[in-house]
């Protein structure tokens, strides 16, 4: 199977799952929400081609899991958050600025304890 078809299918069933939520609910969703749900979706979908991406060209991340996890955490959050950043902003999707990283970063339980900073 292709990339392409992957795709396809799963925003097949993400079409599928709206219709029939809309069917259970008996309303469409509101066009407002429905905007700010699929920016999320993309959002979400880019963050995680960023992961993949990592693991493609570092397989030696799977090593640092297994020997030091916070360490492999922080580099596979901060190298996919920047390429994911770099990516957004290049092709005009959303993106979360530096300090909504951090924000979010702070929330790894496994990065809390970090002193993490953007300067
Ligand atoms: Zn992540």
């Amino acid at each position: 199977m292709s990339i392409e078809n992957s795709i396809n299918n799963i925003i097949r069933n993400i079409v599928r799952a709206y219709e029939l939520i809309r069917k259970i609910i008996g309303k469409n969703v509101s066009d407002n929400i429905l905007i700010m749900i699929l920016k999320e979706i993309e959002h979400i979908a880019i963050h995680e081609l960023c992961h993949g991406a990592l693991y493609t060209i570092y397989p030696e991340i799977n090593i640092i899991e297994n020997k030091n996890h916070v360490l492999s955490e922080c580099i596979n959050e901060i190298f996919s958050r920047l390429l994911e950043t770099y990516t957004s902003s290049k092709i005009g999707a959303y993106t979360h600025s530096f300090d909504e990283h951090l924000h979010e970063l702070k929330h790894y339980t496994l990065l809390s304890k970090l002193n993490i900073r953007f300067k």
